[in-house]
């Protein structure tokens, strides 16, 4: 019978190509009869068992998986066999020849006969052993993260280029007085101050035009009103779904950034009377030299030395006579111009550079200084009144100067003369001359 012939050769080919297709999917493929015999299994499931085809079809699974603890499988199988449901779940196998446990992602189908009776099954599982072990160490590893970047002593957080936020750490999230689920995915400006969320955003913002990595300092005050500063690192981060984004770390530096402060103006300022330093002094008058030089403006200084003060050290202590040195200091301070400068070059002596003054203006304001001294009043400890006066010598810049020294030898020597006139007065000096 030809006819049959062919029909036969056709659904032998069908059955070929069917066969190969189940041998290529990539999956366990297998069929069971209504008692858990298998009907056919797929290449894969023949690899697996380790045995060929003829070794598996009539057997059940207890021949192949170890079903004390592979129990689930047995349980599914039975509800889709006698009840016939679908399932499609993850199951997990422990196979008998090696003893390795590998996880599945299964979906088992009753097969019915005409009449709708269940007559077997239909099995597709999919080994996802290595997707879950890649998950679990993904998780792993995001606990660690996790760990690490919520009790890391910093602000950690990732922004867009939109200022939204993709992430916060703990710290950040506290800092913002908002839990962190509230602050993703808002604008900075929602979650804070606006002139605050401009001003972080500055830095934002240069890594964004520049695409790299940016440092800076960063200041603002926390939600109490103190005034803090961060070290702040932001790096531009690639992620798939946000490719312009960064990642911010900033660290509270507020006592480093005070300790720095402090330093700062120790290496520039008197400690005792806050008055500029001989450094600064030498550095701004150095700096005023030239340019009264370079332009033919007048500059002046003046010298000025306390009086006898070793006796008040001697008679009331050193700490009286701190006492009268700042106070001596603040007087001075209230009695020049914003653009004149009160350095304290020494123990009891002070100077006063004073850019764009004659020498007449600067005399003058050397007498009112010290006529004015009488007005400086230390009371000590043992209620004496201490009424200092001082010495003070006068110059100005002349032609023959080719540097500040030479300004302030003279204006030294100008107040020698005050004391030596019997102190309590003002000398003025004119290119080495006596004014
Ligand atoms: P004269 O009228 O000739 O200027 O006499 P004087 O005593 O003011 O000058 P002298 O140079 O003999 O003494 C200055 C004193 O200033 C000596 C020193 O112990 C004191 N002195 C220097 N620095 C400080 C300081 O920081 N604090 C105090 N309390 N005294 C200081
Ligand atoms: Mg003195
Ligand atoms: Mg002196």
């Amino acid at each position: 019978m030809p006819k049959d012939d062919e029909l036969l050769q056709a659904l032998q080919e069908a059955l070929l190509g069917l066969r190969t297709v189940l041998n290529n999917v990539g999956a366990y493929v297998y069929t069971k009869d209504k008692q858990g015999r298998y009907t056919f299994a797929n290449e894969l499931v023949c690899q697996l068992f380790g045995v060929p085809l003829e070794e598996i079809v009539g057997q059940d699974d207890s021949k192949f998986f170890d079903l004390e603890i592979s129990r689930e499988l047995q349980i599914n199988d039975r509800r889709v066999l006698d009840f016939g449901e679908v399932i499609e779940k993850e199951e997990l196998n422990i196979i008998k020849p090696s003893g390795e446990t590998r996880v599945y992602w299964t979906v088992k189908a009753p097969i019915r006969d005409a009449s709708g009776e269940v007559i077997g099954m239909g099995g597709i599982s999919t080994d996802i052993t290595e997707r879950k072990r890649l998950e679990s160490e993904l998780l792993v590893k995001q606990q660690l993260l996790d760990t690490i970047l919520n009790n890391v002593e910093a602000y950690v957080y990732m922004k867009n280029k939109d200022r939204r936020f993709l992430y916060v750490n703990h710290q950040t999230a506290r800092v913002l007085g908002l839990p962190a689920e509230e602050i993703i995915g808002r604008r900075d400006e929602e979650v804070m101050a606006k002139d605050i969320a401009d001003k972080l955003w500055a830095l934002d913002k240069m890594v964004f035009d520049s695409g790299i990595k940016q440092s800076g300092e960063e200041s603002f005050a926390d939600p109490n009103g103190v005034l803090r500063h961060y070290w702040t690192i932001k790096t531009p981060i690639y992620l798939p779904d946000q490719p312009d984004s960064l990642i911010g770390f900033s660290t509270d530096i507020t006592e480093l950034h005070e300790l720095k402060e402090v330093l700062e103006s120790q290496a520039h300022y008197d400690s005792l009377t806050g008055v500029s330093n001989r450094r600064r002094f030498f550095m701004l008058a150095e700096s005023e030299f030239s340019r009264a030089q370079r332009y033919a403006q007048p500059l002046s200084v003046m010298m000025i030395d306390i009086d006898y003060f070793k006796r008040v050290n001697d008679t009331y202590g050193h700490k009286t006579g701190d006492l009268l040195l700042k106070a001596v200091a603040t007087h001075c301070m209230q009695n020049i111009r914003e653009s004149d400068t009160l350095g304290r070059l020494g123990g009891e002596e002070f100077a006063i550079l004073m850019p764009n003054t004659r020498l007449e203006e600067a005399v003058k304001l050397a007498h009112r200084l010290c006529k004015s001294f009488h007005k400086i009043s230390v009371v000590t400890d043992q209620a004496a009144e201490l009424k200092p006066t001082a010495s003070i010598g006068v110059t100005a810049l002349a032609t023959q100067d080719t540097n500040f020294d030479s300004v302030l030898e003279r204006a030294d020597q100008a107040m020698y003369l005050a004391k030596a006139n019997g102190r309590n007065q003002v000398c003025q000096l004119t290119d080495g001359l006596h004014g």
